[in-house]
């Protein structure tokens, strides 16, 4: 039952009509918990909120199917007036983004020509740029294209995802580029033959890599809501001394409140990755199907 009812969540995520339908309704079904609202201003309001109780952000406006040069232009517009409403509101938030809504699947120039405006403004303002990880057909290409922006920018970083067989090697690779890197566990359906079908294996995974990009004298983010996952990274920085500003805790807007709150008022950096946008649907699906039990909070929402 579960595993059809994460399937079809995945499904419906990728679903354009759907896509389409959600968008022109409007954040509905219980969305808002996890989805700050779908204009700049909902967005930042959420990051001040966030800001002060002591935690800070990543801003994510959230886009889905660009099929077009001038859809990807659109986007890259959106992340630019992003970065630009963080610096004049003065809160603390970076961004995050991912680079299919930059026309990465139009063409590759396109979408580095459009990170670099972003990166540019980023730098401008003196902020940062976090490059979300997408599925396995996007890994390598993203990962060059890191690569190659990394040799004129220093403000931007990436994902690896702890459920791909390949993640150690790319944790080895990207360390003589002393990479700031995010890692997570991984959120899209991959086949066995790429990924970890086995959810101790990418926990396991997820430890071995956290340990090996933090004692390679890298900045961390791990990004997990796994109490277990959380624990074991205090004990390692606290065995090697790693100081707290060369590590952070990241977590999903909406997910685990008590658990950002009780990190941060224990001195802990801890960031939330904040999504807006009226790109709203295939965010929330993704969400839904990480944990079906969220579905009884979607259903209780349907009828309220
Ligand atoms: P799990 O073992 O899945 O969950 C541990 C506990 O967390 C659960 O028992 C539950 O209590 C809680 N929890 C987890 N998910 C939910 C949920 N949806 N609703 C309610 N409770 C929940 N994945 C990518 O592939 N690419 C990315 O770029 C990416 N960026 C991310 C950025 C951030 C800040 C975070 C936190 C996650 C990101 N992810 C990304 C998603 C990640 O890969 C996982 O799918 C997701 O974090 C769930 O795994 P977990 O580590 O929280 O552990």
């Amino acid at each position: 039952m579960e595993m059809m009812l994460r399937n079809m969540f995945q499904a419906l995520g990728k679903s354009r009509s759907a896509n389409r339908l959600a968008k022109k309704y409007g954040l509905r079904f219980g969305a808002a918990r996890f989805v700050a609202g779908e204009t700049i201003k909902q967005s930042i309001d959420a990051v001040r909120k966030l800001n002060e109780d002591g935690r800070v952000a990543t801003l994510d406006h959230l886009g889905e199917f660009v099929f077009s040069e001038a859809e990807a232009a659109e986007s890259a517009d959106m992340c630019i007036q992003t970065l630009d409403a963080i610096a004049s509101s003065g809160v603390q938030s970076n961004l995050s983004l991912k680079m299919t809504s930059l026309g990465l699947d139009i063409s590759r120039d396109l979408c580095v020509s459009n990170m670099k405006r972003i990166l540019n403004r980023a730098r401008m303002h003196n902020n940062f740029v976090r490059i979300d990880m997408e599925d396995y057909a996007h890994c390598q290409v993203s990962l060059d294209i890191y690569r190659e922006l990394r040799q004129e920018f220093d403000n931007v970083g990436i994902v690896i995802q702890a459920y791909l067989f390949r993640t150690e090697q790319d944790i080895a690779d990207l360390n003589e580029l002393n990479a700031n890197l995010r890692l997570v566990k991984g959120a899209y359906k991959e086949s066995p033959e790429v990924a970890f079908p086995e959810k101790k294996d990418v926990d396991d995974n997820l430890k071995k890599i956290i340990k090996q990009h933090l004692l390679n004298g890298n900045y961390t983010a791990v990004a997990s809501h796994d109490e277990a996952i959380i624990n074991y990274t205090k004990t390692l920085v606290n065995e090697h001394g790693i100081a707290k500003d060369r590590f952070e805790f990241q977590m999903l807007y909406g997910i685990c409140e008590d658990l950002q709150k009780q990190l941060s008022q224990e001195g802990y950096k801890v960031r939330v990755y904040v999504p807006y946008g009226v790109d709203w649907f295939g965010y929330f699906m993704r969400r839904l199907a990480e944990r079906p039990a969220n579905v009884w909070f979607v259903l209780k929402n349907m009828f309220k």
